[in-house]
C-alpha cells in the first residue's frame, strides 16, 4: 500500500512512477459494443507497469449503466483482450455484482454527514440549469438540499457527495505532471441515483479503494473526474491512489479517433489480417517512446515501459504506419507462428480440408515463401491459395497468353526429364530446367512464365523451383501436364 504522502513526492522528477510497493492497476472499460483500441492502449499501458513491476493487473467491467450493456458487450472486451495478450491476474469483475458496496459505502458517507439526500426532480434541476446557463454562470448543483437534512426521504431522492467548496485538489499525475483544481468549481454529484445505481465516479472510487488500485493509469478525458474522485477517495478513509492521465488519440483531422477515421475496434484489425503483436506494438508507440526504436518484443516492451517517456500530448493515429509495422511482423516473425494465425483466414477461404492435409512445417515454409510480398494475413491468403490441393485455378488470361500450342513441346521436355530424375532436388532441377532452355534455343522467361503458370496459375510468384519444391515432386508433375494439355488445347 502506498501512503499518502507518496502521491505528492511523486512529480515529474527523477524516479517518476517508479513504485515503491506492490503495483495493482486496473483496467476498466465500459462495454460499449466492441473494444476500442484506444481502450486497448490503455489496457497496454496498464499492463506492462504491472508486469515490469511483477504486479498484479484487473479488468474490472463498468456495467452499471444497465440500459446500455449487453452480455456480448461484454464478451467483445475479454475476447478483444484475450487475442492482443493482455491477460488479467484478477477478474473480470462486474460493477453490477458489486452494487452492495457502493449501496453500503454510499450509506456509510450518509451517516457521516458527507452524502445527503436531494429530492429535487430532474425538471427542476434542468430548469435550473437553463437558467444558470442564460445568466452566464457554472452549471453545477446550486446545493439547495445539502441544508435541508432529510433522513428519510419518501418520494424518489439521489444521494449527494458534500464536495468540499473551499481549497485546491492537487494531483502530482505521472504524465501530465503537477495539476491543480479549484474545489469551488466542485459539483455535489449524485453518488446513488434514485433508482439505486451508484454513478461513475463514486463506484469507480469504491472499486479503487477496496480492489487496493495503487495506480490509476487511464485516458485524459478522465483528468477532470480525478478532482472529483479524490475528495470522495478522503472521505472514506481510503488511500488516495496515484493517478496517470494517458493523451488521447487522435484521428488525422486531430480530431478524437472515431470510426470516421477507419476501423477503431481491435477485432477489426484482427479481421483485417493484422497479427496481435505488431497491433500492440504500434499502439505502444502511440504516445510512448524508447529512443526512436520502432519494434519492440514483448519482454523488451516490459523491460523499458516507464511513464518518464509517456508524452503529454495527444498522438495521431496513422494507418499506413501501423500497416508498416505489420509488415515487419509478417516479415520477421517466427513462420510457425505466423502460420498458425494465418490457419483460420485459409479456412475462412474455403480452404479447411486442404488445411487440415498438410503439416505445420509446409505451413510455415509457405509463409516463408510469400511474406515478403504481403502486408497483411488477409493479402497473404491470395498468395498462399495456389499452393494447396492438387490442381490450381488459372487465371484466363495468364493462360491464354503463356500456355500456347507452340510451349507444348518445350513443356513436355521439361516433364519428360523432370520425370527421368526420381527425386526433387531443387539445384539439379533447375540445371535441367536451364538445359532445355538452351536446348529449345528459347530464353529463360519465355518458358520460366509458361511453367509458372501452370504451376501456380499465375504470371506472378515467388522463385520457380522454391514453388517445385512447395509442391513437391507429384504435384509439380501434375500441374505441369495439366498445362501442357491446356497448351495443346489452346487455339
Ligand atoms: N469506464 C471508464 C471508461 O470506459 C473508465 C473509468 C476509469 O478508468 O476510471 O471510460
Amino acid at each position: 500500500m502506498f501512503r499518502d504522502s507518496d502521491a505528492v513526492e511523486s512529480g515529474r522528477g527523477a524516479g517518476k512512477g517508479e513504485p515503491s510497493g506492490k503495483v495493482r492497476v486496473r483496467f476498466a472499460p465500459s462495454p460499449t459494443g466492441y473494444l476500442h483500441i484506444g481502450g486497448v492502449r490503455t489496457a497496454l499501458f496498464n499492463w506492462l507497469f504491472a508486469r515490469r513491476h511483477q504486479g498484479t493487473f484487473i479488468l474490472r467491467i463498468e456495467d452499471t449503466d444497465q440500459e446500455r450493456f449487453t452480455d456480448e458487450a461484454i464478451q467483445a472486451i475479454l475476447d478483444g483482450m484475450k487475442w492482443v495478450g493482455l491477460d488479467w491476474d484478477e477478474g473480470p469483475f462486474r460493477q453490477t455484482g458489486r452494487m452492495d458496496l457502493y449501496r453500503e459505502h454510499a450509506m456509510k458517507l450518509f451517516e457521516q454527514g458527507k452524502a445527503y439526500w436531494c429530492v429535487c426532480t430532474p425538471d427542476e434541476l434542468e430548469t435550473r440549469r437553463k437558467e444558470a446557463l442564460a445568466k452566464g454562470l457554472t452549471q453545477k448543483y446550486d446545493g439547495r438540499c445539502r441544508a435541508k437534512g432529510i433522513t428519510k426521504p419518501t418520494g424518489e431522492a439521489a444521494l449527494r457527495f458534500k464536495a468540499p467548496q473551499e481549497g485546491e485538489t492537487v494531483i502530482d499525475d505521472l504524465v501530465k505532471g503537477r495539476v491543480v483544481f479549484d474545489n469551488a468549481v466542485l459539483d455535489d454529484l449524485i453518488i446513488l441515483r434514485s433508482n439505486g445505481y451508484p454513478t461513475y465516479n463514486f463506484s469507480v472510487v469504491v472499486d479503487d479503494a477496496l480492489m487496493g488500485i495503487t495506480h490509476v493509469i487511464r485516458g485524459d478525458d478522465h483528468l477532470t473526474n480525478t478532482p472529483r474522485q479524490v475528495p470522495m477517495f478522503q472521505a472514506l478513509g481510503f488511500t488516495v491512489p496515484k493517478f496517470g492521465h494517458l493523451p488521447m488519440i487522435l484521428g488525422s483531422d486531430k480530431a478524437r479517433l472515431s470510426k470516421r477515421h477507419g476501423a477503431t475496434s481491435v477485432l477489426a484489425y484482427r479481421d483485417m489480417g493484422y497479427l496481435p503483436e505488431a497491433v500492440v506494438n504500434y499502439l505502444v508507440r502511440l504516445g510512448w517512446s524508447h529512443g526512436d526504436q520502432e519494434l519492440f518484443t514483448r519482454q523488451e516492451l516490459i523491460e523499458k515501459f516507464d511513464f518518464k517517456h509517456v508524452q503529454s500530448s495527444s498522438a495521431v493515429f496513422n494507418q499506413e504506419k501501423m500497416l508498416w509495422v505489420n509488415e515487419q511482423y509478417i516479415k520477421q516473425g517466427e513462420p510457425g507462428h505466423v502460420a498458425r494465425l494465418l490457419i483460420p483466414f485459409l479456412e475462412q477461404a474455403g480452404l479447411k480440408q486442404e488445411v487440415s492435409a498438410v503439416s505445420p512445417d509446409w505451413l510455415a515454409k509457405l509463409v516463408v515463401m510469400v511474406r515478403e510480398r504481403t502486408k497483411t494475413l488477409v493479402e497473404m491468403v491470395t498468395w498462399v491459395t495456389p499452393y494447396f490441393g492438387q490442381d490450381v485455378a488459372m487465371d484466363e488470361a495468364s493462360a491464354k497468353k503463356f500456355l500456347t500450342p507452340a510451349m507444348a513441346p518445350a513443356l513436355a521436355k521439361v516433364v519428360a526429364r523432370f520425370e527421368a530424375e526420381p527425386a526433387f532436388h531443387k539445384e539439379q532441377w533447375e540445371t535441367i530446367f536451364k538445359q532445355v532452355v538452351e536446348e529449345q534455343g528459347m530464353k529463360m522467361g519465355q518458358l520460366a512464365q509458361p511453367v509458372r503458370v501452370a504451376l501456380t496459375g499465375r504470371t506472378a510468384s515467388p522463385g520457380l523451383f522454391e514453388v517445385m519444391e512447395l509442391l513437391g515432386r507429384e504435384r509439380t508433375l501434375i500441374r505441369l501436364k495439366k498445362g501442357i494439355e491446356r497448351a495443346k488445347a489452346s487455339a
